[in-house]
């Protein structure tokens, strides 16, 4: 089994603004996202606290990126991070996946063979 390449990386979520429907957050009946971990961007629309600025980095994103991360919100992380997969993950490749890799001087992921 490969070991889950996102665990040693987290750059995307260092690299981009973090957004969604604010009825996401736990501030809606049916919300998970923490709320006190967003700021408003627009009327209907949130951004993880830390993620929209020059220098993205999700307030949730815990270790160092490139070597070791995780998520302190996982369960809860909005749809805008659970639809994120990392490269070739189901096959397909995903280049924004590579962008923000790059931007650490990670390598783009490779497909896996066989
Ligand atoms: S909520 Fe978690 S998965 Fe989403 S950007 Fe922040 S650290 Fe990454
Ligand atoms: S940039 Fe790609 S490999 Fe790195 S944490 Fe995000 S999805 Fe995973």
């Amino acid at each position: 089994m490969n070991p889950n390449p996102c665990m040693t990386c987290g750059a995307c979520c260092a690299s981009f603004r973090v957004s969604f429907y604010w009825g996401e957050t736990d501030a809606a009946p049916a919300g998970l996202v923490p709320a006190h971990l967003t700021e408003a961007i627009a009327p209907h629309h949130v951004a993880m606290l830390g993620t929209n600025q020059a220098k993205p980095h999700c307030i949730a994103l815990q270790g160092v990126v490139g070597e070791g991360v995780s998520c302190n919100i996982y369960p809860l992380r909005s749809s805008t991070c659970r639809e994120f997969t990392a490269s070739w993950e189901h096959g397909e490749h995903n280049p924004t996946c590579d962008r923000a890799r790059a931007n650490y001087g990670l390598a783009p992921l490779l497909p896996t063979v066989g």
